[in-house]
């Protein structure tokens, strides 16, 4: 068996914290245990999940039974297996929005007028950023030409901040590198204003989409069309960008409201490029204002920055989907000129982002104490931001925002979609499970397919009377280590198997054309 744990955490640090000798002595103990074949088929059965749901039975013979549930974890920081699976399902689940094709989503879905979204955070200070050019090129991070330093402090002649810091930076930064999204002055940045921003980013999103469907109702009365007969849909999906501020994806559709429940082509002369006019004009127009923090409670006002990106999606419309920081989002290229090209290129642009977490800023997915801010191995910025938090939460309505110090603040959902804009999470997985069921019971206990999703193994369940939870996770590192390897691995066949397909289609398309 090999044993390789790589990157499996990919968005954040190791899964398993050092290869000791206790670990290594773990996993030689497991795999030489009389049991191991049985555990291990368990450990299939769950999709190498790297914190499994551990229940136990008895059957009406008195015998013990184990099952291993999956944990569904989004975030690969926590489980590579399941966040894979999650990754997934985002995928279908977007595909069949613009595509359509599969998942009760007729291919008609394609034609209607839609649009992709790219809402960011305004500027809260000038951060050291990944920049290119419009041929491709790599630019400098702050180029000295017009870059004045602030009227208050600066001191003349010299580019610096009241605080003494230099107000460019020539670097042409990679977007790997840990300074990028880093306050040039953490001084004059504004971590409150940032942190608010944060917060209220959920409510700031609500009255974006009420501000789309009243802008698409005047729209359509304007043309003497009934507003009634369309409906707004949409899908989004939220990316922490490397300033560790929320920003939003989104893809936003037309259907007809009329179609009892099904998607069908709305009946309106409104198309994608007028639809994404007047997304543009709505996340212009939203704003929010509260009252600021003591002492002053003078009023600030939220809303979204100036780069607001809205494409056309409708496959002969469709340009290139430029993410909203064209440097961090290496990958989001042209889009191709058919419907199922633009429904892959979405689909995956997005399904990549709910896998991230904000591990990747050092922080882990639990509660955190505002005692242990001082001691996190974490960037000084992340650190501003959480010293923000504690003091922001001491101000009159925002003692809840402890409890988000994990997430940095931000209380929403990753991703969120209108009822109707495709098949639901909850779909997805009983049809997975139900496959499975008419799949695995002509196989061993030792024969499941590897990539499979079991939710729980149900093949011997009904013989039990009651099942009780025993645990959450494996029971030592070196089976966690394990899982995990094998998870990494059959990730990796997944990816070869895809790539082999993919070629093979090509060469058949290929000679068949010639
Ligand atoms: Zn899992
Ligand atoms: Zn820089
Ligand atoms: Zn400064």
């Amino acid at each position: 068996m090999t044993i390789g744990i790589g990157d499996a955490g990919s968005a954040g640090g190791p899964l398993v914290a050092g290869f000791s000798d206790v670990v290594v002595a773990q996993i030689v103990r497991r795999a030489c245990s009389a049991g191991f074949e049985r555990w291990w088929s368990r450990v299939a059965n769950a999709g190498y999940c790297a914190r499994p749901v551990q229940l136990t039975g008895v059957d009406v013979f008195g015998r013990e039974h184990h099952v291993l549930g999956r944990c569904k974890n989004r975030r690969a920081s926590v489980c590579p297996s399941c966040s894979d699976l999650y990754a997934a399902d985002i995928w279908q689940l977007i595909h069949a929005g613009i595509a359509g094709g599969h998942h009760d989503i007729p291919a008609t879905v394609s034609a209607h007028p839609s649009v992709f979204v790219t809402l960011t955070a305004p500027g809260f200070g000038a951060v050291h950023s990944v920049h290119t050019s419009a041929s491709g090129g790599a630019r400098r991070c702050h180029r000295e030409r017009g870059f004045r330093p602030d009227a208050g402090g600066a001191v003349a002649g010299v580019r610096r901040c009241c605080h003494g810091k230099s107000l460019w930076c020539t670097d042409i930064h990679a977007s790997v590198d840990a300074v990028v999204g880093e306050p040039l002055c953490r001084q004059c940045y504004d971590y409150t204003a940032q942190v608010l921003f944060t917060w209220h980013a959920p409510e700031l999103w609500r009255r974006f989409t009420i501000a789309v469907r009243r802008g698409v109702a005047k729209a359509l009365r304007m043309r003497g069309e009934d507003p009634i007969g369309v409906r707004v849909s949409f899908v989004k999906v939220v990316e922490m960008q490397r300033r560790v501020v929320p920003h939003f994806h989104a893809v936003i559709r037309l259907d007809d409201a009329d179609a009892d429940g099904a998607v069908a082509i709305p009946e309106t002369s409104l198309d994608a490029a007028q639809l994404a006019i007047l997304v543009r004009q709505a996340a212009a127009l939203v704003r929010m204002e509260i009252p600021g923090p003591a002492p002053g409670n003078s009023l600030v006002v939220l809303r979204f920055g100036s780069q607001i990106d809205a494409q056309p999606l409708t496959a002969a419309e469709s340009g290139s989907i430029a993410g909203a920081e064209s440097g961090a989002v290496a990958g989001a290229g042209v889009v191709s000129s058919t419907a199922a090209g633009v429904g892959r290129r979405v689909a995956g642009y997005l399904a990549k982002y709910v896998t991230k977490s904000v591990a990747e800023f050092g922080l882990t997915p639990h509660r955190l104490s505002p005692e242990a801010i001082d001691t996190l191995d974490v960037s000084e910025h992340v650190r501003t931001i959480l010293s923000t938090i504690t003091v922001l939460a001491q101000q009159r309505g925002y003692a809840p925002m402890l409890r988000w110090l994990h997430t940095l603040g931000y209380r929403g959902y990753v991703t969120t979609k209108s009822r109707r804009f495709s098949i639901t999470m909850g779909a997805l997985r009983d049809r997975r499970a139900r496959w499975r069921a008419d799949h695995t019971q002509h196989l061993g206990p030792d024969n499941d397919p590897v990539c499979g999703g079991a939710e729980v193994r149900v093949a011997d369940a009904s013989a039990v009377s009651g099942w009780e939870f025993r645990r959450v996770g494996h029971v030592c590192d070196g089976d966690r280590l394990l899982a995990i390897s094998a998870a990494v691995r059959a990730r990796e066949h997944r990816w070869v198997a895809r790539e082999e397909h993919a070629a093979q289609v090509a060469a058949e398309r290929y000679s068949i054309a010639a």
